[in-house]
């Protein structure tokens, strides 16, 4: 069908590139892979089975359906951990898919303990170290470990985990208190478990340094191309390009308005393309009159509020022979559109742009570097 539908292109090859790179940096043993939301986004089984190709062996997912759909893909071959835990009277359904979850709180690890009967199974636990998220308090944690070793009889967690609440800050002092924090935890931990793994960091956490990476990395972004606190020189590939058919061009004389809310007024005679593409495909509102495109070699501004379906570019100053025709398209994402760029412009990140990129885009899933 020939319609005006924004095209959006993964591209696998750049995943695995970005994934074989952090690992490269990684200075742990094990490097895995956060795929929660749907790949942020990006698609469930393609990106699971590139980064499983590539030799990704431990997948994190936010809660039970992601992680069952990745069992669907992946069978036993790989670890596939719950960030968000274990819901009250879900044990049971978490021990016969054998899906392991990261225990968050002291009342849920007193039940998964309970629900286990003795019985051995997979479990994590995650420990707050100043991001008060989610997570045991160290207390609580000290606590449990205490009460353990005179019964000694559970189950040994197979890792301990906590998250970042800066680490794309280099320098912001929680770094340090939240490492400081972690490494104390894992030394008492071990007392106890000795082969319990330690999982603190993050995509940016990577590049903090070596005393962030412990034993297990959780990347998410960066293997997506997102590239906040990840440094300019780190060659990280962008894996999404997000590309807007023109619909039509007009010209308008200067001192007219573009859009709803009339919030772009041109100071200028000038020419715009409409494209196809709007917040319902994820150009999100907060784009208006801020993103910048990109159409044969030119920096075209978006102008105007985005609406539902579409959005407007200054294409003035592309020359009179390359203007944009019908159905040629301008880049909003991709080489020269970097994602983590145009997410600063509209004031969020490219988490965020890219789980909001819509259902109604042409998805194609490609493969080159
Ligand atoms: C989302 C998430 C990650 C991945 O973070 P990125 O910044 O995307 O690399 C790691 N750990 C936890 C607990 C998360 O929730």
């Amino acid at each position: 069908m020939h319609q005006f539908s924004g095209l959006l292109e993964i591209n696998l090859s750049a995943i695995q590139h970005n994934w074989l790179q952090l690992r490269q940096i990684y200075s742990g043993q094990d490097c895995g892979a956060v795929v929660k939301a749907n790949a942020y986004g990006l698609g469930y089984a393609p990106v699971v089975q590139t980064l499983f190709s590539a030799g990704c062996r431990s997948f994190f997912v936010a809660n039970l359906s992601e992680a069952m759909d990745l069992k669907k893909l992946l069978g036993e071959a790989a670890e596939v951990m719950v960030l968000q835990g274990c819901p009250s009277g879900m044990e049971e359904t978490f021990l016969s898919h054998k899906v392991t979850p990261v225990i968050v709180s002291r009342e849920m690890l007193d039940r998964w303990m309970a629900a286990l009967q003795g019985r051995v199974a997979k479990y994590a636990i995650k420990i707050n170290t100043g991001m008060n998220r989610l997570g045991l308090s160290l207390n609580d944690f000290f606590q449990w470990l205490d009460a353990l070793g005179e019964v000694k009889s559970s189950p040994p967690p197979i890792a301990l985990l906590s998250h970042m609440a800066c680490a794309d800050e280099a320098g912001h002092p929680l770094n340090d208190t939240q490492r400081e924090r972690f490494a104390l935890a894992v030394d008492r931990a071990r007392s106890v478990f000795p082969k319990i793994r330690a999982s603190l960091a993050n995509s940016a956490a990577l590049f903090l340094g070596e005393p962030w990476h412990f034993d297990l990395a959780r990347p998410g972004i960066a293997l997506y191309g997102g590239r906040e606190g990840v440094p300019e020189h780190i060659d990280l590939r962008p894996v999404v390009t997000l590309t807007l058919p023109v619909i039509q061009t007009r010209d308008i004389k200067r001192g007219e308005n573009v859009g709803y809310g009339a919030t772009f007024q041109a100071d200028r005679d000038m020419r715009i393309a409409l494209v196809g593409g709007g917040y319902a495909d994820g150009v999100i509102r907060a784009l208006s009159n801020v993103a910048v495109g990109f159409f044969k070699g030119h920096k075209v501004p978006l102008v105007g509020r985005v609406s539902m379906d579409s959005c407007a570019f200054d294409v003035s100053a592309v020359s009179d022979y390359e203007q944009p025709l019908e159905g040629e398209r301008i880049e909003l994402l991709g080489p020269h559109c970097d994602v983590s760029m145009q997410a600063a412009s509209a004031e969020t990140i490219s988490y965020e742009l890219l789980t909001r990129l819509g259902e109604r885009l042409d998805k194609r899933y490609v493969e080159r570097l």
